[in-house]
């Protein structure tokens, strides 16, 4: 992977859904969308653009299994932890279902999120999971993501922690991001927040 500088950083964004933001909008701002529709998040960070060079690391890590590039992803995630609140005590990596984990070999968010709950000192949360094999989400418009998402996950009991983080490679459209924090809302937790590495904006993709 590149130097981190040459990286495409994302200067500003949106506190609650991370789409990056121009320049000139206040910090601390949410974005059109997130002012009209609040997500069930307190604060979602995704530090990069989803374009190259890390769109190309994302994609050897999933679909061509090069897990040395976990380690270089989720060092970005241990470094950008430093913007989320301090009170998150737990850590969830998006859950795969046991089809697509057992075709894959891996959980690519579990790779990037055990590293980060060492460095932050929580625990991972267990006891969360895919009910469905959704269909590869890429190339769906919104409106099918949320489908295909909609009673995707569940919880095998109430969730012990009050504010949990949930951990992803990608963030799209948000739609796997609020659908699981629904889920954690629903059965016990009372803050989710999340984190990924890069941020597709929906917007223009
Ligand atoms: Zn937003």
């Amino acid at each position: 992977m590149s130097c981190q500088a040459d990286l495409p950083w994302i200067e500003h964004s949106c506190r609650t859904c991370a789409e990056p933001l121009p320049a000139a909008t206040p910090n601390a701002v949410n974005c059109a969308v997130c002012q009209r529709r609040p997500p069930p998040l307190i604060s979602a960070v995704a530090p990069l653009e989803y374009s190259f060079p890390i769109d190309a690391a994302i994609k050897a890590l999933k679909f061509k299994r090069k897990l040395f590039y976990a380690p270089a992803l989720s060092e970005i995630l241990c470094t950008s932890s430093n913007s989320l609140p301090d009170d998150i005590d737990a850590i969830l990596p998006v859950p795969l279902h046991w089809r697509r984990k057992a075709w894959r070999g891996f959980n690519q968010a579990t790779e990037l999120g055990k590293p980060l709950a060492r460095h932050l000192g929580l625990p991972l949360l267990k006891g969360v999971y895919r009910q469905h094999a959704t269909p590869f989400q890429s190339g769906l418009a919104a409106s099918e993501r949320l489908r295909n998402l909609r009673q995707a996950f569940t919880t095998s009991g109430p969730v012990a922690h009050k504010h949990v983080l949930i951990v992803d490679d990608v963030v799209t459209t948000g739609a796997t991001t609020r659908q699981l924090a629904i889920v954690l809302l629903a059965n016990g937790a009372e803050k989710v927040s999340a984190l990924a590495v890069a941020r597709a904006s929906f917007r223009t993709v």
